[in-house]
């Protein structure tokens, strides 16, 4: 039985957490995951309504680093990503007009949630259990959730919640550690869904199969189809609705059943006049109150995008690189990888 000095906790099973579990645990690293949620995916995760599966946080993600792109390619041969959108529109004054650029987009599949559910494969995951704070014992680490039970003992704690929530962890521990946390802006945004009986109706100049459109400055910043990303061909009509970053913190009280009909009504202002849009069988919001680092942790003298304490507390996740799923993923992933480095040299 590994010695506890070895053995890992992550809080957050989100794409950062993941990506840094996996890493330890391929390598033979002892590790446990703990997630407030229902299940892994975080910022990644969908809703099921009754005959419809929508993305409520990132609705693709880019690649731009070659290790993530060799990552993409594995998911895509296990199923679980695809390329998407392959149409996607950007709504101007004068009309919706096709957008290209040489990006390459990708997203879970049957839904966004289904890579974190494919990377957590195998791994010990606590789903439900809220870290609520951390106590130190001889050298080691316990993990207590909000029921008042205590987990471990751990050698070493890997926070990748977003980083205000991380703060309050690591606060009464490590001052170092939670004054880089407060450095790192994290917006909110809400995301509204609409789902639908009938079909949206076509729209002028505008392809069938839109897949996905953008939208300039105001309440709405994209907007996608549910039932058109892959894998869910079956499912009714439905729609994501994303709103800008300023007008979330404008809006960030609101209830949400005023949010989405806010959301949906610019939905529809923004569809080529003459459109009817039909009325929704089921609208609702999610309020992001952490959805994306705007000032994230710049690299320290030696440029790692993660932190980690002589007492074995790390972070890791978006706001320690950037603000999308691969920033996160690399996050979690070079944290992962020195973490497994010195677990080598300690016990070869
Ligand atoms: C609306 C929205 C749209 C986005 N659009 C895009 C996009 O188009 N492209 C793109 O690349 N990126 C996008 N992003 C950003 C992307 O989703 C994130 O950068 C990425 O998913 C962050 O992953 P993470 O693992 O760092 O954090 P998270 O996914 O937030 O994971 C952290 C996990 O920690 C858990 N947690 C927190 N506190 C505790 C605790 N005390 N105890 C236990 N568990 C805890 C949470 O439940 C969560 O699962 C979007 C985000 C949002 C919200």
């Amino acid at each position: 039985m590994p010695s506890s000095s070895a053995t890992t906790a992550i809080i957050g099973a989100g794409i950062a957490g993941l990506a840094c579990a996996r890493t330890l645990h391929d390598a033979g690293c002892p590790v446990t995951l703990f997630d407030k949620g229902r299940g892994p995916g975080g910022r990644m995760s969908s809703r099921h309504l009754p005959d419809a599966v929508v993305d409520l946080g990132a609705q693709f993600f880019s690649v731009r680093d070659h290790a993530f792109h060799q990552q993409v390619n594995d998911w895509q041969n296990a199923g679980c990503v695809a390329p998407w959108p392959q149409t996607l529109w950007q709504a101007e004054d004068a009309g919706w007009q096709p957008h290209r650029d040489a990006l390459e987009r990708f997203i879970g599949t049957p839904r966004m949630s289904s890579v974190a559910r494919h990377l957590a494969q195998g791994l010990n995951l606590a789903t439900d259990t809220r870290i609520e704070r951390l106590e130190r014992e001889a050298k080691c680490w316990w993990l207590i959730d909000t029921q008042g039970e205590r987990h471990g003992p751990f050698g070493r704690v890997v926070i990748s919640a977003p980083s205000p929530q991380a703060q309050a962890l690591v606060a009464p521990h490590d001052s170092a550690l939670a004054e880089a946390c407060e450095a790192v802006i994290q917006r909110p945004c809400w995301t509204a869904w609409a789902r639908f009986e009938t079909p949206l109706p076509s729209l002028p100049g505008v392809d069938d199969d839109w897949q996905a459109v953008r939208l300039p400055p105001g309440p709405l910043r994209f907007v996608s189809r549910n039932d058109h990303k892959p894998g869910r061909g079956s499912q009714g009509e439905s729609l994501s609705l994303l709103a800008h970053l300023e007008w979330s913190e404008a809006n960030l009280e609101a209830k949400p059943d005023a949010i989405a009909e806010l959301l949906l009504a610019a939905f529809r202002a923004a569809l080529p006049s003459g459109t009817h849009l039909p009325k929704p069988s089921a609208l609702g919001a999610h309020r992001w109150r952490y959805a994306q680092p705007d000032v994230f942790a710049q690299g320290e003298a030696v440029n790692r995008d993660y932190r980690l304490s002589p007492e074995g507390l790390a972070l890791c996740g978006d706001g320690w690189r950037g603000p999308r799923v691969e920033d996160a993923w690399l996050s979690g992933r070079h944290l992962g990888e020195a973490l497994r480095d010195a677990d080598q040299r300690h016990h070869p």
